[in-house]
């Protein structure tokens, strides 16, 4: 499997710079558990947010779909 090439953007959300990885298809990866890829920054601002107000134990994996 190619590893998919990575690149750094800096992102600003309400007067914060959050650095983020942005791949090849375009998709951003959570800066804090690394593990979630969003569409859009705006996804991504949302989940981030989620951190920032709960503990990291409280944030659960994303829906499964059925
Ligand atoms: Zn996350």
């Amino acid at each position: 499997m190619k590893k998919l090439r990575k690149t750094k953007i800096i992102i600003e959300y309400s007067g914060s710079r959050i650095p983020v990885e942005r791949d090849e298809r375009g998709l951003y990866t959570c800066p804090i558990c690394g593990d979630y890829l969003f569409y859009s920054v705006e996804d991504l601002m949302h989940h981030v947010i989620a951190h920032a107000r709960n503990s990291l134990k409280a944030i659960r994996p994303a829906p499964k779909r059925h």
